[in-house]
């Protein structure tokens, strides 16, 4: 079987809040549906838990209801990080990846980072044990390289607001998904990084 090209086995991934990841491939890892759904019920059930008596019977009872949920929502969250990381660290060589959940720095919304940052480092954890199994590399990005700010086709570095979803060069007019721009960037920043363990 012919081996795949050098430049084939690198690939850049973007972890978001949104999607869970989104990779230089053109691979994107979306978040489990059924969470809204499930996030409903977790909201109306822990209303409920506010109706009842601190201390009751019924209240405890109510308490693991809800509890029960949570655990639901993260063994569905853990699953699909799990499915992602696997096929990401069993299908290429080299992984690029960011070393800080700069994303949920920049998030205003306290609990939307917090929340991505739980995500970030159980991700991370998740590919590290995985690429030592399946014999592939990590390469961590500083927080210094611009991933998201660069053209990925042309180099130019521009602003980028994060409600900005798409990114429009000014220089070389091309149009991308956000997180697909800053996937490839960190695809092109592992070519120039030799085995670093
Ligand atoms: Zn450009």
């Amino acid at each position: 079987m012919p081996k795949p090209s050098a430049t084939m086995t690198i690939v850049g991934v973007d972890v978001g809040i949104k999607v869970l990841a989104t990779l230089s491939t053109g691979v994107v890892f979306d978040n489990p549906k059924a969470r809204d759904k499930i996030k409903k019920k977790l909201a109306k059930q822990s209303r409920q838990l506010n109706n009842k008596t601190r201390g009751s019977k019924r209240y405890f009872k109510q308490k693991l209801r809800v509890a029960k949920i949570h655990k639901r929502i993260s063994d569905i969250r853990c699953d699909a990080t799990h499915k992602a990381t696997t096929a990401i660290s069993k299908n290429h060589a080299k992984i690029v990846i960011e070393s800080l959940n700069v994303k949920g720095m920049m998030s205003n919304h306290k609990l939307a980072g917090a929340v991505g940052d739980a995500n970030f480092y159980e991700f991370r954890r998740q590919l590290e044990y995985k690429s030592q199994k399946f014999g592939s590399e990590i390469v961590y990005a500083t927080m210094f390289y611009p991933s998201t700010k660069t053209c990925s086709n042309c180099g130019h570095v521009q602003p980028m607001p994060l409600s900005v979803r798409v990114f429009d060069c000014q220089i070389c007019r091309i149009s991308l998904d956000r997180d697909q721009n800053a996937a490839k960037n960190l695809e092109k920043l592992g070519r120039f990084v030799i085995k670093t363990r």
